[in-house]
């Protein structure tokens, strides 16, 4: 991680402003200039840049942009999920501009309802970076703003006149960009539906833009408990002293706190790197939660990797390390399918008699079946 005061364009800025989140996202990084001023950039990556903003956006968060230590490689973790690639513009055909299907299962506008007991309520189209390999792409960072009186509305009635809803979770873009006023005007609104039992927040500000965590936040959320939170670690890079106390506070508040990450080829699609990003995390009490195989959103076919190096990154992760440290590894299918769990197959045969199966290091063992 860099000193910020070594950087030209923000050697004035004081730890205050540096410790502010709005400051951080008033001066998010989105031309090909200001990024040049503070990574170094070749000629023709900055060309690159400029065509591919041409077609999608670009927001860096200044805090975020300082993990970037290793400016000239073009393979670092941090750089590849924040800087954009003309690989991007490379759309395959099996690519999906809504690989989710989330617009054709929205019964009312900003709503999702996929499952029976639960539903998807995308608050903002706004995020605070807008990461390479959203799946989102469509309209994240397309329209920056809040929904407005009459989709809320319609949302919060919904969800009311469904019974059958007890489990909401807030997303978007990113609850946790907006003030908060804003949020808890929506959260307020849904702990007064009776069979509301649980509000979840899908926020990557843990990682992109810690100092958003503040006591205020926090102390507004844990009065309208149960709050569960998840956000978006992909790489160990992204533990820093600020994200961990993000994740402190969090945790402190009495929000369970989980980790959803993507696989991504360059990225994380190993073994070691996931394995030390995941032992770190349970150390700081957030529990991987799922790790999901990147989707056919357009023009992130460059971070797809094979199903099977997830598959192997858990066979060697389960048994291995703590139990709690394994996410379950996921396709979130096309067409609105849902999560759907791709993990090693550890079961050999059943019948009536027994089953037969394998431990972690794949020695055979049989349990008889006859309960
Ligand atoms: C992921 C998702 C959920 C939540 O799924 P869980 O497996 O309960 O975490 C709910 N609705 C939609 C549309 C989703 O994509
Ligand atoms: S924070 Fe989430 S929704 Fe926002 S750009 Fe990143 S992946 Fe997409």
């Amino acid at each position: 991680m860099k000193d910020y005061k070594t950087i030209s364009l923000w050697k004035d800025v004081t730890s205050g402003q540096w410790e502010d989140w709005r400051w951080q996202l008033k001066n998010r990084i989105t031309t090909t200039q200001q990024l040049s001023e503070v990574i170094h950039l070749s000629e023709e990556e900055k060309h690159d840049i400029d065509f591919c903003l041409k077609r999608f956006r670009m927001a860096i968060t200044p805090y975020y942009s300082t993990l970037i230590d290793d400016d000239d490689d073009k393979n670092s973790p941090i750089k590849m999920q924040a800087v954009p690639s003309i690989k991007e513009l490379d759309v395959r055909s099996e690519e999906l501009a809504d690989p989710l299907a989330e617009d054709s299962q929205s019964p009312v506008k900003n709503i999702v309802h996929r499952y029976p007991d639960r539903v998807l309520f995308i608050v903002t189209y706004k995020c605070s970076m807008y990461c390479r390999h959203c799946t989102r792409r469509r309209i994240v960072g397309e329209e920056d703003f809040s929904i407005d009186e009459e989709t809320l509305e319609n949302a919060i009635s919904y969800i009311k006149s469904n019974s059958k809803i007890r489990d909401v979770l807030l997303s978007g873009g990113d609850p946790l960009v907006m003030n908060d006023g804003y949020i808890e005007n929506i959260i307020r609104r849904l702990r007064e539906i009776p069979h509301v039992e649980i509000i979840r927040i899908g926020t990557r500000t843990p990682v992109v833009l810690p100092m958003r965590i503040t006591d205020d936040l926090v102390n507004m959320l844990r009065k309208y408990h149960p709050i569960w939170i998840n956000t978006h670690f992909n790489h160990p890079k992204e533990i820093t002293e600020e994200s961990i106390k993000a994740c402190t506070k969090i945790v402190d508040a009495g929000i369970p706190l989980g980790n959803q990450s993507v696989l991504l080829k360059g990225v994380n699609d190993n073994v070691e790197t996931l394995k030390e990003l995941y032992l770190k995390l349970v150390k700081y009490r957030v529990r991987p939660y799922y790790l999901y195989q990147c989707d056919l959103a357009q023009g992130i076919g460059h971070f797809r990797t094979k199903v099977e190096t997830g598959i192997e990154i858990i066979r060697n992760l389960r048994g291995y390390i703590s139990g709690f440290a394994v996410p379950t590894f996921v396709i979130d299918a096309p067409r609105g399918g849902g999560k759907i769990p791709i993990n090693p197959e550890y079961i050999i045969s059943v019948d009536d008699n027994q089953v037969v199966m394998k431990n972690y290091k794949g020695d055979i063992y049989f349990y008889p079946n006859n309960g």
